[in-house]
């Protein structure tokens, strides 16, 4: 059952030697949700080995460059490989115009549903099946862009029934389901039987968000409270604070402050500027707030284990 992100690109505006700008993947239960797909993301999908076919649905977080130049180029490599399946592009509502031009004018016709999700300005679920769902909501960057994070969720499942604690207190089978929401069970005497006894808590749900390119704002970090992986932009160190407001971006100290207030329990920096050939100086400027906090690089794999509990 995973859960696991791989970076295809942790750059920012402009891709360097050693990193890729923006995308990454995804994976949460065998759903492939591609997140930004800068210019290149292709070739890192192939890098990584990643199974792109398998990618139904795409998250941009808004309209610069470093986030969706690659999309037309994904867009129609997979019509060309034969894809059939709908693919789902969740983003700013230019993002249709944009591309429907780019394949109007290349007189393209897909093999398959391109289906557009335009976002808004208000926290919204945008995606939902029996076990995940997705959330986006608005972050702050330059006003000609307007920004969104996303928050992956898996859903709390049922208890698992013990099977001979259930036959020793004769629970009929009508009353399984129940059993499985959590519910006590009353024998025919009236004696209550806590669920407890009868059921096995699920591993607690597992989630992810994804917070780039924005301004520090401490109330972002209500969006994503107690998430157990969170990606937050770190474009610049603490020396370069001015200038990551005037570009309304966020420092790697400011990220780990969001990570604290949200409660979260591990952060990733990435987005960085090409100025940081090594980002390793952000690294210690975040973990003096946040210690559980990590570098993205080009290929790095991060997964959110299956932890039991007892409830
Ligand atoms: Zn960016």
């Amino acid at each position: 059952m995973k859960f696991e992100l791989t970076i295809l690109g942790c750059g920012s505006a402009v891709p360097t030697v050693q990193r890729n700008a923006a995308a990454q993947v995804l994976n949460v239960l065998e759903r492939y949700f591609l997140i930004d797909c800068a210019e290149g993301t292709q070739q890192q999908l192939r890098r990584f080995h990643v199974p792109y076919n398998k990618i139904n649905h795409v998250f941009i977080s808004h309209l610069h460059g470093d986030h969706f130049f690659g999309l037309i180029g994904l867009i129609s490599s997979l019509s060309m490989q034969g894809r059939r399946g709908e693919l789902h592009v969740y983003g700013d509502s230019r993002l249709k115009e944009i591309i429907d031009f780019q394949l109007k004018l290349m007189n393209c016709k897909l093999n398959y549903a391109l289906i557009f999700h335009p976002l808004t300005r208000e926290p919204a679920l945008i995606y939902e099946d029996k076990s995940v769902t997705v959330y986006s909501f608005p972050l702050k960057h330059r006003y000609d862009a307007p920004v969104c994070g996303f928050l992956f969720s898996e859903k709390e499942r049922e208890r698992t029934i013990i099977r001979d604690m259930a036959e020793a207190f004769q629970v009929p089978v009508a009353f399984m389901h129940r059993l499985k929401k959590g519910e006590d069970f009353v024998t025919p005497e009236g004696e209550v039987i806590a669920n407890s006894r009868l059921t096995v808590a699920p591993p607690a749900p597992r989630s992810y968000a994804y917070m780039t390119d924005t301004l520090f704002r401490e109330e972002f970090a209500e969006y994503v409270k107690g998430v157990d992986l969170l990606y937050h932009e770190s474009t610049y160190g603490d020396a370069y604070a001015e200038l990551a407001k005037e570009t309304f971006h966020s420092t790697a100290t400011q990220a780990a402050r969001i990570a604290e207030l949200a409660g979260a329990k591990r952060l990733l920096l990435g987005h960085f500027s090409a100025r940081y050939p090594d980002p390793t100086p952000l690294l210690e400027e975040a973990r003096s707030f946040f210690p559980c906090t990590d570098l993205c690089y080009d290929g790095a794999v991060f997964e959110v284990r299956q932890e039991g509990r007892k409830i």
